[in-house]
C-alpha cells in the first residue's frame, strides 16, 4: 500500500517538475523572441549609429555575460549592465554609447589632473553618460549616473581654434564649436588636432563603459601622433586592460580610499580590483598618476593614508605621482564640509615621510603642494598655479637641470 501510494507521488512530482521545465523554457523562448515592452531592446530604434557590437561578452544558456568589468553582468535579454549603457539586444551585447558624448572641452592638462604629462599643453577631454560604480560624492553625476537615452542628441564639440592678434599684441585663440550627434574616433582625432591639443583625455564619467569609443579614438590618435590619457576609477578586467595598454600614455587612477568596507558602502566596487589594475599598469610599463579624493570622516583616517601610501610604494614604487584633491560637497554627499587644508597637508606628509616622491595636494590653488620638485636637490622643478605652469625647468631629456636626476613622466 506505502510503496503504491510512494509510486503515485513520485509519479506526480514528475510530472509537475516535467510541467516547471516546460514553462520555463517556454517563458525564456518567449521573452527572447518578444522582449516585455519594460525592455531597452524596443527603445532602441533600429539603425542607430550609437549602438554598436561590444567587446569582452559571451553567450550563456539564456543571455549575455559581460567580461569588461570585474561585475561581470550577466544580462538576459533586453536587459543593460550596472553601467546602463552595455544591452543584451537580441543575443548581442552592444554598447549605447558609441560616438555619442555628451561633454566635450578643450582643458588644460593640468585640470584631469596629470602633473607628469606635456605641462601646459591642451588635453581634447570627452565623455559619454554611464559609469560602472556609484560614488555618493561624484563630481559628475549629472552625467556618469545618467541613461543614454537622457543624453541631448547633439553635442557642441570643439571643432577647432583661431589664433588672432590681441590688441596688445599677443597671440590669443578662441575655440570654434560645432554641433553633432555623432562624434566618431576620426572626428575626435581630427578635431584634437585643429584645436592644437598635444593628447585625448577619456574622462569625465567612466570610460572603461565606452571602452569601445575609448580603443579606437586611441589608436587612431596614436598614429597622428596624438598622446592618450585615461582618467579612470580603474575598474577593468585584465583582458580588456591588456589590450587597451599599449595605447595610453598616462593612466590616472582614481583610488578613492583604502578600505574595503568604504568602497562597498560609498562607491559600490571593491577595493582589490582596483589595486589589481595598478600592478597591472606596472606591469605593462604605463605611466600611472593616482588621485585619492579626501572627504572629512569618509576615507580622511591618517592609519588608512599610511597604508595606502605604504602599499603603493611596496607594489608600484616611489616615483608614482601621488595626489590627495579637496572635497566639496557633492552629489549624495551635500551634508559633508569641505577638507580642510590641514587634512590633506598632513595626508601629504604621510605619504612623503612613506617614501614617496611625488606628492600633491589638488583643489587648492597656489597651494605649494601644487609644484614639482626634485627628489634629490628638493628644488621646485615645475611650479603650478591652479591650471596654469607658471615654470618648466624639466630639461628635453626628463632630468633636473641641477642635479640629473631622471623625473618619471611624458615630457615631449
Ligand atoms: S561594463 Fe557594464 S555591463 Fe559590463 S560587467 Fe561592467 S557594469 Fe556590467
Amino acid at each position: 500500500m506505502k510503496d503504491s501510494r510512494t509510486k503515485i507521488h513520485s509519479f506526480f512530482f514528475s510530472i509537475a517538475l516535467a510541467g516547471l521545465t516546460m514553462a520555463a523554457l517556454s517563458a525564456s523562448w518567449l521573452i527572447g523572441r518578444y522582449p516585455p515592452p519594460t525592455t531597452f531592446s524596443e527603445l532602441i530604434p533600429t539603425g542607430n549609429p550609437s549602438v554598436k557590437d561590444a567587446s569582452f561578452w559571451k553567450t550563456t544558456c539564456a543571455g549575455a555575460q559581460c567580461f569588461l568589468c570585474p561585475f561581470k553582468c550577466f544580462l538576459p535579454e533586453g536587459t543593460r549592465g550596472r553601467c546602463r549603457v552595455r544591452i543584451n539586444s537580441s543575443g548581442r551585447l552592444r554598447t549605447l554609447v558609441w560616438s555619442h558624448p555628451v561633454s566635450v572641452h578643450v582643458d588644460p592638462v593640468e585640470k584631469k589632473p596629470v602633473f607628469h604629462l606635456l605641462p601646459g599643453r591642451w588635453i581634447y577631454s570627452l565623455a559619454t553618460v554611464g559609469c560602472n560604480l556609484h560614488c555618493q560624492f561624484c563630481q559628475n553625476w549629472e552625467i556618469s549616473q545618467s541613461y543614454p537615452e537622457a543624453a541631448p542628441r547633439e553635442t557642441v564639440f570643439p571643432a577647432e581654434v583661431k589664433i588672432f592678434q590681441a590688441p596688445d599684441g599677443t597671440l590669443r585663440g578662441s575655440l570654434i564649436p560645432e554641433k553633432t550627434s555623432l562624434l566618431t574616433p576620426k572626428q575626435v582625432v581630427e578635431a584634437a588636432l585643429k584645436t592644437r591639443c598635444a593628447a585625448i583625455a577619456y574622462t569625465y564619467s567612466e570610460p572603461t563603459i565606452f571602452y569601445e569609443y575609448v580603443f579606437e579614438t586611441a589608436r587612431l590618435a596614436k598614429e597622428k601622433g596624438l598622446k592618450n590619457v585615461m582618467v579612470s576609477a580603474g575598474y577593468i578586467n585584465s583582458r580588456a586592460l591588456e589590450q587597451l595598454a599599449p595605447y595610453i600614455d598616462v593612466y590616472k587612477v582614481d583610488l578613492k580610499g583604502f578600505d574595503e568596507d568604504f568602497y562597498r558602502k560609498t562607491v559600490g566596487g571593491e577595493l582589490r580590483f582596483v589595486l589589481k589594475t595598478l600592478v597591472e599598469l606596472k606591469k605593462h610599463g604605463v605611466m600611472t598618476e593616482i588621485v585619492n579624493l579626501l572627504a572629512p570622516t569618509l576615507n580622511d583616517d591618517m592609519d588608512s593614508i599610511r597604508r595606502m601610501a605604504r602599499w603603493i610604494h611596496e607594489n608600484l614604487g616611489p616615483d608614482v605621482p601621488l595626489f590627495f584633491s579637496r572635497f566639496t560637497p557633492q552629489y549624495r554627499m551635500q551634508n559633508i564640509p569641505p577638507t580642510p587644508v590641514e587634512t590633506l597637508e598632513k595626508a601629504r606628509r604621510i605619504a612623503l615621510d612613506e617614501g614617496l616622491h611625488y606628492v600633491y595636494i589638488g583643489n587648492v590653488t597656489g597651494h605649494e603642494a601644487e609644484n614639482t620638485y626634485c627628489p634629490t636637490c628638493h628644488r621646485v622643478l615645475i611650479q603650478r598655479h591652479g591650471y596654469a605652469v607658471l615654470q618648466n625647468l624639466i630639461d628635453k631629456n626628463g632630468r633636473c637641470p641641477y642635479d640629473k636626476t631622471r623625473i618619471p613622466g611624458v615630457w615631449s
